[in-house]
């Protein structure tokens, strides 16, 4: 019997009244382990009336005291890290290591979060005018959602929801419905470590929540992160609606490799960066871009013996280097992409799709796939597949290769390898990509930096998390004052200037 999961509002568990529900899987078995609620909209809108309830509190709550709320939060995580990072290995499959590794990452952004009053701090300017000062202030929006995707249910998240609170706002988190046991976890933790209730919400759900969200007025500001064809929806559609809107999109990113990199370097990177979290990050590298044929031979030859050997098995065996696929609808499509490569003339040079996992013959696995003299009409280049398969791209030159990477129309990620400076200068300068790594594989980010892709994997203008997070929760405010100093200007009937 499946345990029965719920919603976190108001500092409780509530149970789903919509009759509604969703499967969860366990990826390593194929069985289902738990049903989710599907929220109503009727269920939404309370969610939102909650978080709208506590909003006022919250924003006069000192930055200071809401950041010591954040470190309390932050402890707790550090000592809850070995049971969180199994909810996200059991629901999304990824091993343990990598589980950890996200939360992790997630984290950093909660002590980043912990500045609230540093970063929340304003600017004065004396004397704009004769006895006339100016300060300006980032005030909280009110409430603000975030709807996350199923392949970090930990970090994602928490890209999202420490950066909104730190800043004094309330936050409603819809998380995938395919993972949603972490972010329920996450929001228990918060309000241990003293959150006031209503100032962070879970609600569970799908395509009705969601729409809720997006069209609700007490909803302010929209953060989403997940594919490019949802995420386009929610920006069109949460900004008809009057709110601010942050919306990441997929990703099909370029590792371009010069005749001059260190070769070896260079497979041990796209090894774990293509093959990582079985491909399922929107920073995985899945095209590798060789230039020139000698480049391309010599990785294949080095890639596709490691490839072959990858160890597929279950997140909890520590010998376990891939897990499976998130759900068998995921693990069909993924398959579905290896066949259609085949199709469309590609090589594959080695083909994962006969791997079984011993005892585990209804888990979700895939091994790797590599895939060899791709072209830039095929479909296996231009969409993102999502899974363990890494295309090889063969071009002549360098300017060919950057070519290839700006007609993409994702542009999150992109790596180069190489040993020249100058190559790597010109490439980080020319690419149209949000973020790029110079002999590092997957450049994602600090903490205190921002994240965020171009062309058609962001929708909106802010990167996420960083300063830039910051600026997305948070509207500027400027005062300008004057007190009576017994100085009479008279009436003025111009702009007023200091000329
Ligand atoms: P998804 O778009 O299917 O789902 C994301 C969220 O949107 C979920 O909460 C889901 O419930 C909701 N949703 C799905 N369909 C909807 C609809 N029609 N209307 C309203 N809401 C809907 O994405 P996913 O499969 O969970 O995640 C994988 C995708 O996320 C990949 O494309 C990956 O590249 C992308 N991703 C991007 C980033 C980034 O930073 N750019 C990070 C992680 C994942």
């Amino acid at each position: 019997m499946s345990e029965t999961l719920y919603h976190y509002v108001d500092g409780a568990r509530v149970a789903g009244t919509s009759g509604r529900f969703g499967d969860v899987y366990d990826p390593a078995t194929g069985a289902v382990a738990a049903r989710v609620p599907l929220a109503s909209a009727d269920e939404t809108a309370a969610v939102i009336a909650s978080a709208a309830a506590a909003f006022p509190a919250w924003r006069d709550t000192p930055p200071l005291k809401r950041a010591a709320i954040l470190f309390r939060f932050k402890e707790l995580l550090d000592a809850h890290t070995d049971e969180i990072a199994g909810l996200i290995a059991a629901e999304h499959g990824k091993v343990l290591a990598d589980a950890r590794g996200s939360l992790m990452r997630g984290i950093e952004v909660v002590e980043f979060a912990c500045g609230a009053p540093h970063l929340l701090k304003g600017t004065f300017s004396e004397n704009v005018g004769t006895n006339v000062d100016s300060h300006s202030v980032r005030q909280p929006v009110g409430v603000c959602a975030g709807i996350t995707p199923f392949n970090f249910p930990a970090m994602v998240p928490m890209w999202m929801f420490p950066m909104a609170i730190a800043c004094g706002n309330c936050f409603v988190l819809k998380t995938s419905e395919r993972v949603p046991s972490t972010a329920l976890r996450l929001a228990e933790l918060f309000h241990e470590a003293g959150l006031p209730p209503g100032v962070l919400n879970v609600v569970n759900g799908d395509k009705e929540a969601v729409d809720t969200l997006l069209t609700h007025p007490d909803v302010a500001a929209i953060s989403f992160v997940g594919s490019t064809a949802v995420a386009e929806y929610i920006y069109r559609t949460g900004t008809q609606h009057g709110k601010r809107v942050q919306a990441l999109g997929g990703a099909k990113n370029h590792m371009v490799v010069m005749p001059d990199a260190d070769l070896d370097q260079a497979a041990d990177a796209l090894m774990g960066a293509a093959y990582g979290s079985a491909g399922e990050r929107c920073m995985a590298i899945s095209v590798a871009v060789a230039v020139g044929d000698d480049t391309a031979n010599a990785l294949i030859g080095r890639l596709a013996p490691r490839v072959a050997a990858l160890r597929v098995g279950p997140a909890t065996d520590p010998a376990s280097e891939m897990g499976p696929l998130v759900t068998r609808a995921h693990w069909e499509r993924v398959r579905g992409y290896v066949d259609l490569g085949v199709d469309e003339g590609a090589t594959l040079v080695v083909d994962g799709r006969g791997v079984r996992v011993e005892d585990h013959p209804e888990g979700f696995y895939l091994g790797g796939c590599l895939f060899d003299h791709v072209t830039a009409d095929m479909r296996i280049y231009r969409e993102e597949i999502f899974g363990p398969v890494l295309v090889v791209v063969r071009v002549p030159d360098f300017d060919s290769a950057l070519a290839l990477v700006n007609a993409h129309e994702y542009g999150n990620g992109t790596a180069i390898f190489t040993r020249d400076g100058d190559t790597a200068r010109t490439y980080a300068s020319r690419v149209q990509v949000g973020m790029v790594g110079v002999n590092v594989p997957i450049p994602v980010p600090m903490a205190f930096h921002s994240f965020g892709g171009w062309k058609r994997s962001l929708f909106g203008d802010v990167h996420i998390h960083g300063m830039e997070g910051v600026h997305f929760y948070t509207r500027l405010k400027t005062v300008t004052s004057r007190w009576p100093t017994g100085i009479r200007a008279g009436a003025d009937f111009h702009m007023p200037t200091m000329k």
